[in-house]
């Protein structure tokens, strides 16, 4: 390795462990900064006050929310029962069962002195339940009145209070302009079509991301401002663990940039290709394809279509979790519809996508296919590693060819490639309406929670090296050419500023709560000074 790649790398790794607190600009307090109250007036009445948006959904807002009803000694039991039910979600299957009924005796019992009235009738019925099957729903009743309740009294005297004058603080420091200097840089970790892909790091938090560069001189001469302004509005309607998140979109002189979750374990590529005898163990090739899965059907609950499975594109995090990246490809439906058009990639499109077919989500099932068959085999279906069949070729085996399976195929392993690689969509696993289900509860499956596995709490069975940098040597990165003669003007600018939209509000307050941000500021009272009875 050449000396400027290592010093790259070992920048990079010290950033990545320094990561939140030491990461953070000495000057952090003053770029986070809380706007005098007097300069939210135009926020709060032009805020829209919606009770789930504002108390649930935006994870500042549901903590001022909350801090607020544990400030009155009549809503503290209600916001300790929304906190149990929080809780319960993270236990495992084992633990669900005991937890369950510590809430239903703490809370929707009538001799406790926690009681929680609006959800007293719910006791036989909770206890039904979580006998019969302590994994279902059991809380579903309760939450649903607990959160009528809520949206109404309390909400109105939410907003009048100074939990919500610090709620519009923060949300003014959330609108504040992005733009290069928001961000340290650190090594260039890939490239694209439009342009590079580098680390970087939020000056005033120390959190690490990864930059998506999009040079505007080759989005303009590639015609490509649909297809970004396309991935970047997906993108910040997603909020999946399976999904890389956007947490930040502005523009340089030259570039559109995206600013999305790190993903420092490298693609599936690397893993399926660049480490000992090319493919997966099937602990790894479940997992994987479970995650992956999961990521599909929150896309397909959203109407959207992903169209570019393929290893390259599923990249792993630190701690070994898959997210699926690069949504470029991607389209949403409307309702119940069909699109036609032959995108992806050579190799990977299904049938109905090459053959000018119109087509929904049966094409991601496919994909899917294609890539367990893949991770397993260490090589894709329907050519050899390196071949670069001629486009009319690859069609045609993918037409017409039936897939080989060696000996690394197991029966369910096997059975599962075959169900999802169905040449007629109508036929294929995954497309009979199930929306996916049908897919997670294949014998393949067996293994995996996916209760668990959606709350995040399977241990991944491969964990990265945290010293390792999982992508090629910064030299081997071909650089991004520049392209001449082409002139921005106002078009461009027009559609500049449908992209640069600046903090993405859910991934911005997830950041300042999990680098202590929010902690360290959200300081009520007499300078310095904490108000005793709220419970951190
Ligand atoms: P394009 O749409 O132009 O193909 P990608 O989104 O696939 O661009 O990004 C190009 C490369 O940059 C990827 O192959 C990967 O190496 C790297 N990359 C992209 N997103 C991330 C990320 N979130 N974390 C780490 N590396 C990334
Ligand atoms: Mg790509
Ligand atoms: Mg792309």
């Amino acid at each position: 390795m050449e000396i400027e790649s290592m010093v790259a790398n070992s920048a990079l790794v010290k950033a990545r462990e320094g990561g939140g607190s030491k990461g953070r600009r000495c000057k952090w307090r003053e770029m986070l900064r809380f706007p005098h109250i007097s300069q939210c007036v135009d926020l709060a009445m032009n805020i829209e006050r919606d009770y789930h948006s504002l108390c649930v959904q935006q994870p500042i807002g549901k903590k001022l929310f909350q801090l607020f009803c544990r400030s009155r000694p009549d809503l503290q039991n209600y916001i300790s029962l929304q906190d149990a039910l929080d809780t319960f979600e993270t236990k495992s299957d084992e633990e669900r069962r005991d937890f369950g009924f510590s809430i239903i005796q703490r809370f929707l019992m009538n001799q406790s002195n926690q009681r929680v009235s609006i959800v007293l009738r719910h006791e036989q019925s909770c206890i039904q339940s979580l006998e019969l099957n302590p994994c279902g729903d059991v809380f579903h009743d309760c939450r649903e009145d607990l959160h009528r309740y809520l949206c109404g009294e309390p909400f109105v005297l939410y907003q009048e209070s100074m939990f919500f004058d610090r709620f519009l603080q923060w949300k003014m420091l959330e609108r504040q302009p992005i733009s290069k200097q928001t961000f340290r840089q650190y090594r260039l970790l890939g490239k694209g079509g439009f342009g590079e892909v580098w680390a970087c790091q939020v000056r005033a938090t120390g959190m690490m991301y990864a930059c998506k560069k999009l040079e505007k001189t080759h989005v303009k001469r590639r015609r490509g401002e649909a297809m970004a302004l396309n991935e970047k509005q997906i993108l910040e309607g997603l909020d999946s663990r399976f999904v890389v998140n956007l947490a930040y979109a502005y523009e340089t002189k030259h570039a559109l940039c995206m600013v999305l979750t790190m993903m420092s374990g490298g693609d599936l590529s690397f893993h399926i290709y660049n480490i000992g005898v090319p493919g997966l163990e099937r602990g790894r090739v479940r997992f994987y394809a479970a995650e992956v899965c999961c990521g599909l059907i929150h896309l397909h609950q959203k109407s959207i279509l992903y169209r570019d499975l393929k290893p390259e594109n599923i990249l792993l995090d630190d701690h070994g979790h898959i997210r699926i990246s690069d949504l470029g490809l991607a389209v949403r439906l409307s309702e119940g519809s069909l699109v036609r058009g032959r995108v992806g990639t050579h190799g990977y499109m299904a049938p109905e996508v090459i053959s000018h077919d119109y087509y929904g989500m049966s094409a991601d099932w496919w994909g899917l296919g294609c890539l367990i068959y893949e991770m397993t085999a260490g090589k894709p279906p329907f050519r050899v590693r390196g071949e670069h069949p001629h486009p009319t070729e690859m069609e045609r085996r993918i037409h017409t060819e039936q897939e080989v399976y060696n000996d690394k195929f197991y029966k369910e392993v096997k059975a599962l490639c075959s169900s999802l690689l169905t040449k007629d969509p109508q036929l294929r696993l995954g497309c009979q309406g199930a929306k996916g289900g049908e897919v997670q509860s294949h014998p393949f499956f067996q293994q995996i929670n996916f209760r668990m596995l959606e709350a995040g709490l399977v241990e991944p069975p491969f964990k990265p090296d945290p010293r390792q940098v999982y992508c090629s040597d910064v030299q081997d990165i071909e650089e991004f050419s520049t392209v001449k003669g082409v002139v921005l003007d106002d078009t461009d600018s027009n559609f500049y500023s449908k992209f640069n939209t600046g903090s993405v509000p859910n991934s911005w307050q997830n950041e300042m709560i999990e680098m202590g941000c929010f902690r360290e500021l959200n300081i009520f009272g007499p300078v310095g000074s904490r108000s005793p009875d709220l419970d951190w």
